[in-house]
């Protein structure tokens, strides 16, 4: 029997050779050898379980907003931990929240308008799991701010263990958490600390914020910022004062609207990306003396 054959009397919905492309928002990405959608805590253990028995790889993504897959591919199994509908949510008398993380953040906000707390996350795309995995922010607010806990499965010296992170586990920093440079940590579920508040005032701020950021957001297809601001400067002034606002290599382009963003004009590959990474890095150095660092994850 191929892997393919015994994944598939498992998994039967498990599909070989997929694209990335439709899973990152940058709309970049070679083939993944395996992909399964999951939508529940259950399958994404039962798939994980499997493919540490089988020494597969794996890669669990949420909504692939903040993901740069390279144009080679991925060489395992790319797990999709995503569900457009709240399903398991408990809201306690404390305004305490226990949701499943791989809810979109869109749809927590808007099943949570008669509460407060997430009016900053409002056009971020992706799902809570990845905006904890990256700490995910705006307007001065970020998600570590409501994080009470979080339930994670560990995978350790081939071991899968259930386990629940306190929001002083997590080590959350400007987006960074402990969960960032380790996949082996997997989010599941979260405890999230909400406020009671008056609707109108909160759908008020929610307005704002959308008005904000249609303002200033790059359209066309990108995972949003592409390096980490500084305690005193901001990655896209400095990349605009280089000079290099509308440089392109390939399909990708520093957006003239936004110097941190790149653009993905349509074909761009993982390597046009990463040369202009590359460029901007050394510009920036040389004329600023800082080291830009990414914030986006890079699987190259
Ligand atoms: C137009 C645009 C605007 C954006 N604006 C902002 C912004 O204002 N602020 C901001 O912070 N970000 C912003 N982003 C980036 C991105 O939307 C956020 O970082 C988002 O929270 C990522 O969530 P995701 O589900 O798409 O994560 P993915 O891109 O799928 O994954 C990101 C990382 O998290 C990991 N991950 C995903 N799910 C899990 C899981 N269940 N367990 C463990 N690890 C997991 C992945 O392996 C990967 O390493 C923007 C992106 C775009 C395209």
């Amino acid at each position: 029997m191929t892997i393919i054959e015994g994944l598939k009397n498992e998994f039967p919905l498990i599909k070989a050779d997929v694209s990335l492309r439709e899973y990152s928002t940058f709309r970049i990405g070679g083939n993944a050898k395996f992909l399964l959608k999951v939508s529940d805590k259950k399958e994404l253990k039962r798939i994980i379980e499997k493919a540490n028995n089988i020494n597969l790889p794996f890669l669990v993504i949420g909504g692939g907003s903040n993901i740069l897959f390279s144009s080679k591919g991925y060489d395992g199994i790319i797990i999709v931990y995503k569900q457009d509908k709240l399903i398991n949510s408990i809201v306690n008398k404390n305004n305490i929240i226990n949701v499943d993380a791989n809810i979109p953040l869109s749809v927590l906000i808007s099943e949570t308008k008669l509460l407060s707390g997430l009016e900053w996350a409002v056009g971020i795309p992706g799902t809570l799991a990845g905006a904890i995995n990256g700490n995910a922010g705006a307007f001065g607010e970020s998600i570590s701010d409501i994080i009470k806990s979080v339930n994670v499965l560990e995978l350790k010296k081939g071991k899968l263990i259930e386990k629940k992170y306190n929001k002083d586990d997590c080590h959350f920093s400007y987006r960074n958490s402990v969960f960032k440079n380790n996949n082996n940590l997997i989010i599941l579920s979260a405890e999230i600390q909400m406020n009671s508040g008056n609707k109108e005032e909160i759908e008020k701020r929610i307005r704002g914020n959308l008005n904000k950021r249609s303002l200033k957001q790059p359209k066309g297809f990108s995972v949003g910022s592409i390096f980490k601001n500084g305690n005193d400067f901001s990655a896209g002034l400095l990349i605009e004062k280089a000079g290099l606002k509308g440089m392109k290599i390939g399909d990708a382009k520093i957006s003239e609207e936004h110097a941190n963003f790149i653009i993905n004009l349509g074909n761009a590959s993982s390597d046009d990306v990463l040369n202009l990474i590359k460029i901007i890095k050394k510009e920036v150095k040389e004329k600023f003396s800082i080291d830009l660092e990414e914030e986006i994850k890079i699987f190259n």
